[in-house]
């Protein structure tokens, strides 16, 4: 089955990828997922910024992928540590 518009989009599948910077332990799981049955992209809808950070959740700009910053539990961050991070901002 090919195309939105003729499959119900019953069934999903959610994929997880965790970014890592060396010696640090804070992680970056980024969250996508799909229709199983035609493949469309789900898009997360909610109000976040877009971009990367390690400190707040982020989206990607197109709103496919959940970027959450996650830790080890027991796991402490340095808070002082620089880590690449971005954002984008929206002009209308
Ligand atoms: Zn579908």
């Amino acid at each position: 089955m090919s195309g939105s518009a003729q499959c119900p989009h019953l069934d999903f599948q959610f994929n997880v990828k965790v970014a890592r910077i060396e010696d640090d332990t804070i992680k970056q799981a980024d969250i996508t997922g799909k229709c199983m049955n035609c493949d469309q992209p789900l898009v997360f809808r909610c109000d976040l910024p877009m971009g990367v950070s390690w400190t707040h959740p982020t989206l990607s700009v197109d709103a496919q992928e959940l970027r959450l910053p996650v830790l080890v539990l027991g796991d402490e961050v340095d808070e002082k540590k620089k880590r690449p991070s971005f954002s984008v901002r929206e002009i209308r």
